[in-house]
């Protein structure tokens, strides 16, 4: 673990990017609308720049698996997938969440996304382990929480709480 003055929203907008490029890469006509807030008080924060940014793409990669997976349920021209990614600066350090509305999270999948090798994606697409990495990244390593917001069939959020000191 190394832990190093981060600009925050730099590293969120970073891998935000690196992620969209993945899906435009793979398929021209999907459109994104992304949407993003980042609070300027932040600033830079002690965090494991590196093991933060992989949870981060993580989420985000999921987030546009999911939109695609619905874009393909859907008649051609009826979608718009949409990410929202919001930081803030929080009492004890900061907190990022990130909303698609793509296929939502059922209940009963919920229980289950952050077990090692949990996966509801077809012919070897994933590998069930990014969501409980993730989850070891900012609970254990950051001391932090991941929450999951879901409405089943409209939208899936994810919110990380990091506990974190500032530097210059
Ligand atoms: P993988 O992506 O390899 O399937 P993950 O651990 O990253 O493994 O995710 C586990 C499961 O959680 C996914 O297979 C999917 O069912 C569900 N999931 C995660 N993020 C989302 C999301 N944004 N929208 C819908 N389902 C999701
Ligand atoms: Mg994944």
């Amino acid at each position: 673990e190394i832990f190093e003055p981060t600009n925050l929203n730099q590293l969120v907008d970073d891998f935000l990017k690196l992620a969209y490029q993945g899906v435009r890469g793979n398929n021209s006509d999907f459109n994104l609308t992304m949407k993003t807030s980042f609070d300027k008080a932040i600033g830079k924060v002690n965090v494991d720049a590196h093991d933060l940014g992989r949870a981060i793409l993580n989420i985000v990669n999921n987030a546009c698996y999911a939109m695609e997976d619905k874009r393909k349920q859907l008649p051609a021209g009826t979608y718009s997938p949409q990410i929202e990614v919001n930081t803030l600066k929080t009492a004890t350090g900061f907190s990022v969440s990130i909303k698609d509305n793509g296929t939502g999270i059922p209940a009963a999948v919920k229980e289950k996304i952050f077990k090692p090798f949990f996966t509801t994606k077809p012919n070897n697409e994933g590998t069930g382990l990014g969501l409980s990495m993730t989850y070891d990244i900012i609970s254990k390593i950051h001391k932090g929480t991941l929450e999951v917001n879901s409405v089943d069939g409209e939208s899936t959020e994810f919110i990380i709480s990091i506990p974190a000191t500032t530097a210059n």
